[in-house]
Order: C-alpha cells, then structure tokens, then sequence
C-alpha cells in the first residue's frame, strides 16, 4: 500500500467517513513557500487555489510575528491589550468612514453568525435572503443559507433564496440594466414574503463577488436597484468577504467597494490571518453596541494577541509588497491569457473574474453554453497531475477556480495556462 493509500485508511478510521478531499489522486503536501507547496515525494505543485495563505505559503515576515507574540503572551480579550486596537483601527480605516468598529472571530462561520444576529438585534427581526447558490458557513443558523445539503428538518421559514446572479445566462436573457432590476425584483419579492410571514425582514446577505456562485461579471452597479429595496424595507445589507476581501480583486481591496455598494455589516475571514485562525464583523458603532445589548457576546479565542499580530503582519505585506496592484496586473494578464486558449479551445464558453480570483466556464456547448461539469473535473485532475493545484466551482460546477496566493506572478500566470493549454488538449 502507497503512503497515500495508508494516510487514507488511516484518515478516514480516526476522522471518519465523507470528510472532502481533493482530487482522484490526493495530494499529501508536507511543505509550502510563496506560491509553491511541496508534496512527501518532494514533488513541487504551482499553487493556484489557495486564498488563505494570501501573502504566500509560510511568510517570514507572518511567521516571525507569530512566533514573537506567542513567545511573550497570548490571553483573551477580557484583559486590555493594544494588539487588538492597533489592529481594528487599521483594519477599519480600509472601509468606509461609517464602519468603524469590529468583533474579532476564528472563522468566516462565526463572523457570519454575528452578522445575522447583529441584524436580528438592529431590526427586531429574523428573516434573512440568500442566494440559493452561495456558502457562507457550518454554523447551525449560516448552514440554513447554504442550499447544498438541505438542513435536517428542512429550512426554517426564516430563509428565502433568491437567484444566484449569472452575467453568462442573465435573468430575463438580457444583461446590462434590464438584468439588475430582474434581480432586484427577485430580492423585492423574497422581502414582500417574509414581511408577510412571521418572521419578518431582517438583512440580505451576499458575497458581493458572488465568489461560490461562480464569480459572475456583473453590469457596474447591479447590486444597487436590490440595495435600495432592503434600506427601503429597512433590512440591513450583509456583505461576506471572505472570498473577495484583503484586495483580492485587484481593483479594491474590498469587494463591496468593487460592486458600489456600501453594506451595513462586513464579516472577514479566509485571507485575514494568512493561515492562522482569524475572523471579524466590522459595522458601524450603533450596530455593534445593539448586538452586544441584544446578546451577551465572548469569543474565548477571537481577537487574542496571537491572531492579531498575524493579521497586522498581514496588512503589512499586503501592502509593502503592493500585493493588491500585483493581484490587478497579474490577474490581468492571466485573463487575457485564458482568453487567448478559448480562441483554440471550444471547451471554454466564457472567461470572467477579477484581479487573482479568476477562471473560465467549461461547455459543451458554446451555443446552449451546456456546462462541462464532468470534464471540469477531468481538467482539475490533469492539472494536479502535470502539478498545477486548482479547483472548479459555480452554479453547474464547471468554472475552473483560479485563485492562488497573492504573490503570484505573470510567469506563473504563464506556467497555468501553458499546463491548462496541454490537458485541454489532450482530452
Ligand atoms: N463565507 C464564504 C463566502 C466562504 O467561502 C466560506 C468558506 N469557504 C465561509 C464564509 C466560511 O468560512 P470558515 O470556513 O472560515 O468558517
């Protein structure tokens, strides 16, 4: 039996059964640096999915912040400490003057959690919409967003699912303006149910990159006709930036500066700590102060000095390595790349995303733009195979998701899309 083989055997007695895993020839990574990550056989992998190590595989700089505040002291947040101020105060001079304040987490999960019920104690109510494609969580009240794998017991009356928005299949056929209102209409009607039902409306929430839904490049302003309809509900806006925050898209380093919207609650995850456990809500003070009278709110290991030396470790190499220009360019190229293969390639229906968030629609089809999703996962598996780690994700799981650490360079861009051009090639 391969070592592979054995770590299987062995992972699923003492981790149990239908724990995910990666590809049909699983990777057993035993080291990472910059972009690359080393395999048990020493086998190096271009890494072009990973969004959490965001400066890149084991930064010295993430690291030695780490080690130096964890050889000194490491407590909770019911002591003061500055490592927590120095970090909320830089963190949120990055948005809006309006959100000004932040809860510290350990996971995007928790962060949306607050979020709902900072909504809940701003509103009075409970009611929440969703789009039926996203992922925002494990928790029991985020899991309820996910249409994945319906809750046991079914959804509570409290979610509505409205369309995940698609700029390649547009709502109504038509893009541009006609699209948004479309949407909107969808969202309006979703407020109109729950203010009929017994819950009330209580916040949309959404990536607003849509990131799980298959990236979509939505008409500027698209979310904006939808917004308006919450504030005149008097719902609050959720934006989840997991997936698109920390500069991500290039352009902005938030992905709701991107779309134009100004959201209410902001919750952070993923990239935030480079690995390291950490998550956050930021909001206005109102907001903040509503939920911590509504509910009584510790975090044991949320917002600890630890975590909060490795996300400022963070926001220093975002920006002394100008990571966010390098995500615009590089991502640039990288797309114009990906264009350049649906020229040879009939496989590739549409190529969209933005700065290193990116990747391409795989049909049948170009005509009735038929997903590919069994050769989606053919193409990530021939990627791993020739050392290049990507995934695939969307509405039909068939867009590849190209989303590596932030240092990566137009030479790498160039080293994916030589391998892609190959396995495309070759099916
Ligand atoms: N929101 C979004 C958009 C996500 O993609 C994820 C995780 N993939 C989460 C929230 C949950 O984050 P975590 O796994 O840190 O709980």
């Amino acid at each position: 039996m391969t070592d592979v083989q054995a770590l299987r055997v062995r992972r699923e007695r003492l981790l149990g059964r239908n724990m995910s895993l990666f590809y049909d020839d699983p990777v057993h990574l035993v080291r990472g640096e910059g972009v690359w990550l080393w395999d048990a056989d020493g086998r190096r992998y271009l890494d072009c999915y990973n969004n959490v190590p965001h400066v890149g595989h084991c930064h010295p700089r993430v690291v030695e912040a780490i080690c130096r505040q964890a050889s000194i002291l490491n407590t909770h947040t019911r002591y003061l400490h500055e490592g927590i101020l120095d970090y909320v105060e830089r963190l949120t001079a990055t948005f809006d003057r309006s959100l000004d304040t932040a809860i510290l987490t350990c996971t995007g999960s928790e962060a949306n959690d607050v979020a709902l019920r900072m909504a809940q104690a701003v509103t009075g109510r409970t009611g929440v919409i969703a789009t039926d494609f996203t992922y925002h969580g494990n928790t029991t009240a985020v899991s309820q967003l996910s249409t994945r794998m319906p809750p046991v017991g079914g959804y509570g009356g409290h979610v509505r699912h409205v369309p995940a928005p698609d700029a390649y299949r547009p709502l109504g056929g038509e893009g541009g303006e006609a699209f948004a209102e479309a949407w909107a209409a969808t969202v309006e009607a979703a407020i109109a149910a729950l203010q009929e039902s017994p819950f009330g409306f209580s916040a949309l929430i959404i990536d607003p990159f849509f990131a799980n839904e298959g990236f979509p490049d939505l008409p500027a302003d698209f979310l904006a006709p939808a917004v308006a309809a919450v504030r005149k509900a008097g719902g609050l806006v959720i934006c989840d930036e997991v997936q698109p925050g920390f500069g991500r898209t290039g352009a902005h380093f938030w992905g709701h500066q991107k779309a134009g919207i100004l959201p209410d609650i902001v919750t952070l995850g993923k990239p935030m700590g480079n690995g390291h456990p950490v998550g956050g809500v930021v909001a206005a003070s109102e907001t903040l102060n509503a939920f911590r009278k509504a509910f009584r709110y510790f975090n044991t290991f949320g917002g600890n000095p630890v975590s909060c030396a490795a996300a400022m470790a963070v926001l220093d190499v975002l920006e002394e390595e100008k990571l966010q220009e390098n995500a615009l360019h590089v991502g640039a190229h990288a797309r114009e790349g990906l264009q350049k293969l649906a020229d040879k390639h009939g496989l590739i229906g549409n190529v969209r995303g933005s700065g290193l968030f990116f990747g391409a629609e795989l049909v049948l089809d170009r005509q009735k733009k038929t997903p590919a999703s069994d050769i989606a996962t053919r193409v990530i598996n021939g990627m791993r195979e020739r050392g290049v780690l990507m995934g695939k994700l969307g509405i039909h799981q068939n867009a590849t998701k190209i989303r590596p650490p932030m240092p990566f360079s137009r030479e790498n861009a160039d080293l994916m899309l030589a391998v892609l051009d190959d396995v495309l090639s070759g099916l």
